[in-house]
């Protein structure tokens, strides 16, 4: 066996486990981000009891499976989001190094799933997408063209036309979902469409391209047509729809497998 192999044999399991700390930051994230409390500083605690939690209740899984799911104080039934959120946030960490490597594009990926799992639970609740989770997408999406099309430019010959159609696409993503968007936010006044619906799909589409965040608006508008129907049947009434999990969910798709839907719809035409 060689030394890479034995690397490789630990680097998914270290990557999984970075992915749970994550995620059990995250938890933290969708509680205090809605109350605009603290998200660094104040220790966690009970939401029953208020009891301050130990150092091994805060380890990512474990920590659930040490207590049993309970407080240990009041014994309240700890929420099943908690592992769920970790565990998924380490899932997709591995899945993006798998499918990109240990480079820029499974950083920035990685991060980005991180505040959509945190606007998609947000909405889900409050209905409003927090503003410092558009701006994180927003920054990372620019760091991502900076790492993508400038930085290459170092080691190949410089090709202005191939920087100046790749940034095109992305600049056109910017405006192609949110400007449909912003139409029907302005023309329903706010009322078929939130703001922080219109600015995620601007920082989205920076990030991915034109092609990409219109696969993701298509994804939304599918999973999101289908899963309030299945609401409205089970739960029997109306429940007004937070876009934003879907728009989330469809944004996961296009960085998971866009590239392959697109090539494979395309070439399904052509
Ligand atoms: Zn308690």
């Amino acid at each position: 066996m060689r030394l890479t192999d034995l690397g490789n044999i630990f680097l998914h399991p270290a990557i999984f486990v970075l992915g749970t700390v994550i995620g059990s930051f995250l938890n933290v994230c969708v509680l205090r981000l809605p109350q605009e409390k603290d998200i660094v500083k104040e220790r966690s605690r009970c939401l029953g009891c208020g009891n301050a939690l130990l150092w091994y209740e805060l380890i990512p899984l474990l920590g659930f499976c040490l207590v049993r799911g309970h407080c240990r104080h009041c014994r309240m039934r700890l929420s099943w989001q908690y592992p769920c959120i970790e565990a998924l946030n380490g899932v997709l960490y591995v899945w993006f190094f798998v499918l990109y490597g240990g480079s820029y594009t499974a950083l920035i990926y990685g991060l980005v799933a991180s505040v959509l799992i945190i606007i998609a639970l947000v909405d889900w609740r409050t209905y409003e997408i927090p503003i410092g989770c558009n701006i994180a997408i927003g920054v990372l999406a620019l760091l991502y063209l900076v790492t993508m099309i400038l930085l290459p430019l170092r080691d190949t010959p410089f090709e202005a036309a191939t920087m100046i159609s790749q940034l095109t696409t992305h600049i056109a993503g910017f405006f192609a979902v949110s400007g449909l968007f912003w139409l029907i936010y302005v023309l329903s006044r706010g009322r078929a469409i939130g703001g922080g619906d219109v600015k995620l799909m601007a920082v989205a589409g920076l990030l991915l391209g034109w092609q990409l965040i219109l696969l993701a608006l298509m994804v939304a508008a599918v999973t999101g047509s289908v899963v309030h129907l299945l609401l409205m049947r089970l739960k029997g009434k109306d429940r007004v729809l937070a876009f934003g999990p879907y728009l989330a969910f469809g944004i996961l798709v296009a960085m998971l497998g866009g590239e392959v839907i697109l090539s494979w719809y395309i070439g399904g035409w052509g």
